[in-house]
Formats: structure tokens, C-alpha cells, sequence
């Protein structure tokens, strides 16, 4: 069992917050992120300790990044000892810790995809498999991909020009062209989008930032079926589901389809920042010149990847997540059924779920409430909860989250 922090604490929490000035915290940071007056110092597993000596259990894990949880020894003793040793080298030369979190990867999917790259988040993943995309088009004069509404690919231009929310763009005129917007789930708009130009499809499996909206299977069989039959990539962006956050390794398993190529970050490295492209053969198309990042694959980052892969599929962290997300779902369902309306429905796949509420409930204020009673969860839309707890979650931390949901539900 984790033991809780030795640091004592003289303040009580109420005049910890008193003194937590965020104004103070903010004055030299640039002003683009909203944050919960709230700081953390120390986590183990599923529980974090604020600054103020308060004990959360963390549903959100950095924005289902944490995987193995906080302070995972095995990570933690992964990352130590590789950076005793060699932090970066640069891609002018080989890195067997690349060689090694390739072929785990590719391992891992099972036949899927026969080649892995290397970058630095999910945005860069995404830009990726745009250029890998424009590339293999450029031969017959094709470029657009399509996309989907109430998508979310990242803040890069290239990513950004492919994010279904205009609230997004707004600013950052001109984006790149190039991007064809369909509804998500409407396999008719989609075939109607493919043109001469076409070169590509790229969709989420699960629309995370969206508010956790699962595609159909039939949606991404006909998707994959028309990416066949027009010769174009079928691309999707597993930066959110991939690596065991939906209950399989990768979310297109539960859809019985094979992409030419996915985007990956979030929970690749525990909290390490890393994303990866994984391909076939024939979408592993970018040669010398064509494509790079500085610090893409550095042994630090593999140090973490290949950690995070040893923990899923050898010491059963996957196994968990497939186990507790049956469970979080069972109980979030029996919520919806003694909350007297108050939850609505629930979405998405393994430990990747969401909540609708009532909409005369406002999320955020959900939110806050379950955040005075010592859980994270976070809004992902104005009527939806989305939880993503790290994939070592145990039952008696999702019945406790589930308990402190209940009571933010039921509070006046
Ligand atoms: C978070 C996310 C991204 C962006 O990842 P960053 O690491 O923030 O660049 C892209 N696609 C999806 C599906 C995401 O959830």
C-alpha cells in the first residue's frame, strides 16, 4: 500500500487556501490555461496531496496521461536510471531504447502496424500522419483529409486546421487548407466528402475532448471499407484511447478494423512527454529529410515507454483496466439509475467515460463540488463528467469516486 506524505503540515487546509494566491502563482506565466485553485506536491496511485496537506483521488490523471498512477516505482526507478546514464543523444545517431519501445509497440498491436516514429506530444503524432498523408497524395495530386466535427487533433496549425471546433480556429486565420469536415457517425457524409482530392480519413475512435462520443463500429467498418475502395489512408488519432485506457491496448481492436496508422501520446509514457505514430509498412513513408523532431524518441522518453509497456502487458496493469473499467461503468450506470435524473446517461469505453447530466446541472459546478470532497473529475463539456482515473485504479478507489460523484449529485 501506498503510504501517505511524512511532510507534516502546520496550516489547515482552510488557511492553506487562504494563503494559495493564484495571482501570485500566474505573474509571469502567460494567462492561457484556466486552472482550479489547487497545487500539487507529492501523488502515489490514484491519490494526490495539494500543498495544503489535502488528500484527492485523482479522476482526471493528467488528462488520461498518468497510466500507471502517480509516482509508479517502476517508472519512477525506469526514468531514474536512465537519465544516470544518457538523458539524449539526438536522432544522428542509434538509440537501442528507441529500438526496443518500437518493437514493444509494435508487438502490442498484435500484427497491426510493422513500424513505429517518434515526436514529442499528441499534436506532433497527429502532424505526422498528416504529412505521412500529403506525401503518399502528392504522387497523384491528392491532399484533403477528411475529419470529423466536434474533433480534437491538437494546437498546431496543421492539427489545428483538422480540430472540428471552431471555437478553436477563431484568431488563427489562415490555417492550412486542406480539411474536409463531415459529422462524426454519419458514414453517408463521409462517402459524400470523398473526392478526387482525397487522400486520407482521420477520425477518433472515441471523440475525448469532444465529450467521449464512441464511434460506431459500423461507422469505422464503412470508414476503413471506403478508405479501401478510394485508395486513401485510414488514419486515426489514438492520442486519448490508445495504451489500455479503453480496456484493450488500442481502441481500434474493439472495432475489428486495421488503420494504415495511428497518432499516440497521453498515457504512452505515464506522464512522461512522448507521442508516437505507429504504421504499416506502407504508410511508414518519410525518408531522410522529410521528417524529424530534436528530441523525438530520446532515451529518456523510450526509458518510459518501454516502462509503461512492460507494467500493461507483463505485470497485468491491462488486464486491471479492462477488469475496473467493466466496473467504474457498472457503477456509473447504477448512479444513472438513483440519481433521480440528476445523471443522465453514460458514454465511452473501458477507463475512458463520461457522465451526462441533467442539463439544468451545470458540469463545472459538478465539478467543483466533487473537488471539495476530495475527488478530480473534470468537465468535458457544459453537461458532461468525464472520467479517466490511471489505469492501476482499484475498486475500492471507484467506489469511493462513484460515492463522492453521488453526493456532488444529490448536494444543493
Ligand atoms: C490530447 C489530444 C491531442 C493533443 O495532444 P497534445 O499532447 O496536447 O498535443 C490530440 N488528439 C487527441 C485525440 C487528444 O485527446
Amino acid at each position: 500500500m501506498p503510504s501517505a506524505p511524512t511532510k507534516e503540515t502546520t496550516m489547515t487546509a482552510a488557511e492553506a487556501s487562504a494563503a494559495f494566491d493564484p495571482d501570485a502563482l500566474g505573474a509571469y506565466l502567460f494567462s492561457n490555461y484556466r486552472r482550479a485553485p489547487v497545487a500539487f506536491e507529492r501523488g502515489s496511485g490514484c491519490r494526490l496531496w495539494s500543498t495544503a496537506g489535502k488528500e484527492y483521488l485523482d479522476f482526471v490523471a493528467g488528462i488520461a496521461v498518468c497510466s500507471l498512477g502517480h509516482a509508479d516505482p517502476r517508472l519512477a526507478a525506469a526514468i531514474a536510471d536512465q537519465a544516470a546514464r544518457l538523458l539524449h543523444v539526438s536522432n544522428l545517431y542509434w538509440i537501442p531504447e528507441q529500438a526496443e519501445a518500437a518493437r514493444r509497440l509494435v508487438q502490442a498491436s498484435g500484427g497491426a502496424f510493422q513500424r513505429a516514429f517518434f515526436c514529442n506530444s499528441g499534436a506532433e503524432a497527429n502532424e505526422a500522419l498528416i504529412k505521412i498523408a500529403r506525401k503518399r497524395g502528392s504522387a497523384s495530386g491528392r491532399y484533403e483529409i477528411v475529419v470529423a466535427d466536434n474533433s480534437f487533433h491538437g494546437r498546431t496549425l496543421g492539427a489545428l486546421a483538422a480540430t472540428g471546433n471552431p471555437a478553436y480556429h477563431r484568431g488563427f486565420a489562415p490555417l492550412p487548407e486542406g480539411f474536409r469536415f463531415v459529422p462524426f457517425n454519419d458514414l453517408g457524409a463521409l462517402e459524400a466528402a470523398i473526392g478526387e482530392r482525397t487522400c486520407a480519413v482521420l477520425l477518433e475512435p472515441i471523440q475525448g475532448e469532444g465529450g467521449v462520443y464512441p464511434a460506431t463500429t459500423e461507422y469505422l467498418q464503412g470508414a476503413e471499407r471506403l478508405c479501401r475502395k478510394h485508395d486513401l489512408l485510414f488514419l486515426l488519432d489514438e492520442v486519448q484511447t490508445g495504451i489500455g485506457r479503453t480496456g484493450l491496448m488500442f481502441a481500434f481492436e474493439h472495432y475489428g478494423v486495421t488503420p494504415h496508422a495511428i497518432a499516440l501520446a497521453k498515457g504512452l509514457g505515464g506522464g512522461v512527454a512522448v507521442g508516437a505514430v505507429l504504421a504499416q509498412e506502407e504508410a511508414a513513408n518519410l525518408q531522410p529529410g522529410e521528417h524529424g523532431t530534436t528530441f523525438g524518441g530520446n532515451p529518456l522518453a523510450m526509458a518510459a515507454v518501454i516502462a509503461v509497456q512492460k507494467a500493461l502487458t507483463e505485470d497485468g496493469v491491462l488486464q486491471n483496466a479492462t477488469a475496473m473499467g467493466r466496473v467504474l461503468q457498472q457503477r456509473l450506470e447504477a448512479l444513472v439509475q438513483s440519481s433521480r435524473g440528476a445523471a443522465i446517461s453514460v458514454r465511452g469505453k473501458g477507463l475512458l467515460l463520461a457522465v451526462a447530466l441533467d442539463p439544468a446541472l451545470p458540469a463545472p459546478k459538478v465539478v467543483e463540488r466533487c473537488f471539495e470532497r476530495g475527488l478530480l473529475v473534470n468537465a468535458v463539456r457544459p453537461d458532461t463528467i468525464r472520467m479517466a482515473p490511471p489505469l492501476v485504479v482499484t475498486e475500492g478507489e471507484i467506489d469511493r469516486a462513484v460515492g463522492i460523484l453521488g453526493e456532488a449529485l444529490a448536494a444543493e
